[in-house]
């Protein structure tokens, strides 16, 4: 039996790998030597609670391989109950259903338990023998220690592994997309960077497929965003699927892919594109559902259209943003649409500036009764002449002023100058006679308060002489919606127009609900109706239609005296273009059509 300095001396010695995966092997040697035994274990508990697996084993003077037991039936299932156990003869009678300590050949047992330095049950250190136990007195102290020292030891170790793994998870969310698997914008851009990097030092090429989804806003919008993620995922996996040895594909995010190739051959690109587009080709199905996808791509090549990765990728964007427009499927990068994307951000900001500081104008086309031939109105539309662009035509800056937000700040303007160009006509003594339309964008019918705003706006107007025009289209955007805004605006005595007839689709239930005594005559028919039989009778149809429902007609873009008279025998009230007078400033407008008081 070793004395006491000895034993703890070699304890200590034992102990001296702490922080190393070798402190459970090394205590365990030290233990059999300092205590006499025959075996010597380290075991933990594992996550069923039932089960040991042995950390390090020693018997037979040496190290033994991890085994894992059952703890019913044995010993060490009583240490778990916390306990220190001592059985120091005829272990095996004692525990019959163990077969393990049979076949150790043992007879006697101690275990302590192992817990971390927090309190938390582990798991146990065990020592057994070939003899009854004979244990010095300072057994239990040198056992309480190991087990301690062995529990921070691998507490450490588990933390060490939750930290391993928790770096790996937060690695996924920063590198992989969560819903599809593949790699995300920021994993592509660095591969992309790469790449760049190595064409640069090799003289190599590389293209880039930007792939979005066609339509897939509305899927997800009409089938749930659940619905959307699964359909992603499906994509994906027909994308990756699809994927050749040397390409590299990644979820941007929403519903657009990228496709990195080391080629920048327009007919190898080409064929990849097919390659993707193919992959859609049989629908997705869903549960019960089938989804037919499409795709459009824009693609960018290096070096032919940028030098680094950030070019690359919004060239890419660039030519996909044409192949969207332009309903083309995919599309090649050109110069040419650089110029064009400059020139509309020049147009965007020169905008912006024009609204802000009023640098916008109103013209002003009159409207004529094809019975009397008297002025019966005027239609207001908006002007902008840039020093630098030259005029703008409205049909150009007014999407744009959508895209930007600033379609009710324009319309505001529009409305107050209009209202404003009533009041002075009325100073100067040439009053306005019939009804001034100011047109209204879809976007704004957006608006549930609009008809709250316009009232406000047109406050100081005696009832009948402001309108509004909505062109079909925007009316019926969100019908009820409109039957409630326009039914308002006209008890306020605000008259209203549906604009561009007969392109829009609306519904003649619709129509009868929304509060407007005029429609307008789209100018595509006016413009064809002598050629067009086909035109003529649309023309034709939209005057008995308005008839029946008690609506006013007015033909817009009469450019002859012909059209004008053909419109007059259908039936038609009014009429407004070219052949009657043409958009003017205000001025103008009064001295050609206005008479003085
Ligand atoms: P719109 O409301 O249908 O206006 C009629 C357009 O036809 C005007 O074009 C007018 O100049 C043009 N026009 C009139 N008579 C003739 C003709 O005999 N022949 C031909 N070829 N054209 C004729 P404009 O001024 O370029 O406006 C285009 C569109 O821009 C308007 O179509 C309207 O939708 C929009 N717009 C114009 N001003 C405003 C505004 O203040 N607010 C909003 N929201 N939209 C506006
Ligand atoms: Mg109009
Ligand atoms: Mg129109």
């Amino acid at each position: 039996m070793m004395a006491p300095e000895d034993a703890f001396r070699l304890l200590a010695d034992g102990l001296g790998k702490a922080g190393t995966p070798q402190l459970f092997e090394q205590l365990v040697d030290h233990l059999a030597a300092i205590l006499g035994v025959s075996h010597v274990l380290i075991g933990a508990v594992q996550p069923d609670n039932a089960t040991i697996r042995t950390v390090a084993h020693w018997a037979q003077n040496q190290l033994q391989p991890p085994v894992s037991y059952a703890l019913a039936g044995t010993p060490c299932g009583h240490v778990l109950d916390d306990r220190v156990c001592r059985y120091p003869d005829d272990v095996c009678a004692r525990f019959p259903d163990d077969p393990l300590l049979r076949e150790m050949g043992v007879v006697s047992y101690m275990g302590v338990p192992m817990r971390s330095p927090q309190g938390e049950l582990l798991g146990l250190v065990a020592i057994l023998d070939d003899k009854p136990l004979d244990l010095p007195d300072y057994a239990a102290e040198v056992l309480r220690i190991a087990a301690a020292q062995a529990g921070a030891e691998f507490a450490r170790h588990a933390a060490e592994r939750e930290r391993r793994s928790s770096d790996h998870r937060i690695e996924q969310l920063a590198y992989w997309d969560s819903i599809t698997g593949l790699p995300n914008r920021r994993h592509f851009m660095e591969r992309l960077t790469e790449a760049c990097e190595r064409v640069r030092q090799q003289d190599g090429a590389l293209g880039l497929l930007y792939l979005d989804l066609q339509r897939f806003r509305q899927i997800n919008e009409a089938q749930g965003h659940e619905c959307g993620d699964r359909l992603l995922a499906a994509v994906a996996g027909r994308f990756g699927a699809a994927t050749q040895a040397d390409e590299f594909i990644a979820r941007l995010g929403g519903d657009e892919f990228a496709a990195l190739l080391m080629t920048a051959d327009r007919a190898r690109l080409g064929e990849a594109v097919e390659r993707y587009r193919h992959c859609l080709a049989e629908p997705i199905r869903l549960d019960e559902q089938r989804f037919n996808l499409a795709l459009s791509v824009g693609v960018a090549r290096l070096p032919q259209d940028a030098e680094d990765a950030a070019a690359l990728l919004q060239n890419a964007s660039i030519a996909l943003n044409h192949a969207k427009q332009d309903g083309s499927r995919t599309r090649f990068f050109s110069a040419a649409m650089a110029r064009e994307l400059r020139q509309h951000e020049l147009l965007k900001s020169r905008f912006i500036d024009a609204l802000a500081q009023g640098r916008l104008a109103l013209h002003f086309q009159p409207q004529f009764s094809l019975a009397s031939g008297e002025l019966i109105g005027a239609e207001a539309l908006c002007r902008w002449h840039d020093e630098q662009l030259g005029w703008v035509s409205p049909g150009e800056f007014i999407p744009l002023a959508e895209g930007q937000g600033l379609i009710r700040a324009l319309g505001d303007w529009v409305l107050s100058a209009a209202c404003r160009q009533l009041q002075t006509w009325a100073r100067q003594g040439t009053p306005f006679p019939g009804r001034l339309c100011v047109n209204v964008s879809a976007q704004q019918m957006d608006d549930p308060r609009l008809a709250e705003h316009v009232q406000q706006l047109a406050t100081q107007m005696p009832p009948g002489l402001l309108g509004l025009e909505l062109t079909e289209s925007g009316l019926m955007r969100n019908p009820e919606q409109t039957v409630r805004i326009t039914r308002t605006l006209c008890e306020a005595g605000i008259g209203m127009a549906i604009d561009d007839f007969g392109t829009g689709y609306s519904s003649l239930s619709y129509l009868k609900r929304f509060a407007a005594d005029t429609l307008k005559i789209d100018m595509s028919f006016v413009r064809d109706m002598l050629k067009s039989s086909h035109d003529h009778a649309i023309v034709a149809t939209i005057i008995a239609m308005a008839q029946t429902l008690g609506m006013q007609t007015v033909a817009e873009g009469v450019e002859s005296a012909e059209q004008a008279e053909a419109l007059r025998a259908l039936g038609c009230t009014g009429v407004q273009g070219f052949h009657f007078g043409r958009p003017v400033d205000a001025e103008t407008f009064a001295s050609r059509w206005l008479s003085p008081r």
